[in-house]
């Protein structure tokens, strides 16, 4: 049997889609040996009009946007699709529902790697959306696992951060720094695993800026669709822990 082809809707941003398409390569060269690599289409979007919408919080023009960009990834022949973007998961039925084919979703490879440790507290980092609007913190709870978030000025400090350096490539040591001290505050408050809940924070909080362990949504998301694509694939090298 054939690898299965990987639909990414990418540009959320830029940076962080290079980070998925060279861990979903990597993963499919280190399973399968040789000059393997991923049947991939990335569907990359422009982040200006998303931010627009986002500031104005028209989540029914995002919902049709990236409705859109599933369905047509799906219809170049993707057999799966990625929102490459934790906070765009809020329109993920949206996307699941135009797109027609298999949506795997960011929040459950994260659940499936935290709920394979004793962690079931975890710290969030993300923009402000993923951390203040219900919908990941609820996917979360529904498998069991907490979320603490943030206090208003940690959040403030991360979404700018997000925004303001990391989309732009930007990987301040101050920014670290303030990173690095608002996980500890967190882990203060009884978290147990630190989730990066926003595919560019693996570009800056390093497993040492953290005393305890990190969960980088953007490794588990793309190596879950190496998962989806190497399943019928009898002699690939299984996943590693
Ligand atoms: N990449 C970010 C995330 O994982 C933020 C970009 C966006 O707002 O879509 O949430």
């Amino acid at each position: 049997m054939n690898m299965r082809s990987i639909g990414l809707i990418g540009g959320l941003s830029w940076e962080s889609t290079a980070l998925y398409y060279q861990t979903i390569n990597r993963e499919v060269g280190r399973r399968l040996g040789g000059l393997r690599s991923a049947s991939i289409t990335i569907h990359s979007l422009d982040f200006e009009p998303i931010s627009a919408l986002q500031k104005a919080g028209d989540w029914a023009a995002m919902a049709g946007l990236m409705g859109r960009a599933g369905r047509r990834l799906a219809e170049g022949g993707a057999q799966c699709v990625l929102i490459g973007s934790n906070t765009m998961h809020r329109v993920a039925d949206a996307v699941q529902a135009e797109a027609g084919i298999p949506l795997l979703h960011i929040a459950d490879a994260l659940a499936a790697a935290i709920l394979a440790t004793p962690v079931r507290t975890v710290g969030l980092l993300g923009t402000r959306m993923t951390m203040e609007l219900p919908f990941y913190v609820e996917h979360l709870a529904r498998h069991g696992i907490r979320c603490i978030t943030p206090d208003e000025a940690q959040r403030e400090a991360i979404h700018r951060i997000i925004f303001g350096e990391l989309f732009l490539g930007q990987v301040r040591p101050a920014s670290r720094e303030r990173l690095a001290a608002i996980v500890d505050s967190l882990v203060q408050r009884g978290a147990q695993g630190m989730v990066l809940g926003c595919t560019e924070l693996p570009m800056i909080v390093r497993p040492e800026d953290s005393p305890v362990p990190l969960f980088d949504t953007t490794r588990l998301h793309a190596l879950a669709a190496v998962d989806f694509s190497l399943q019928d694939m009898a002699h690939a090298v299984p996943a590693q822990a």
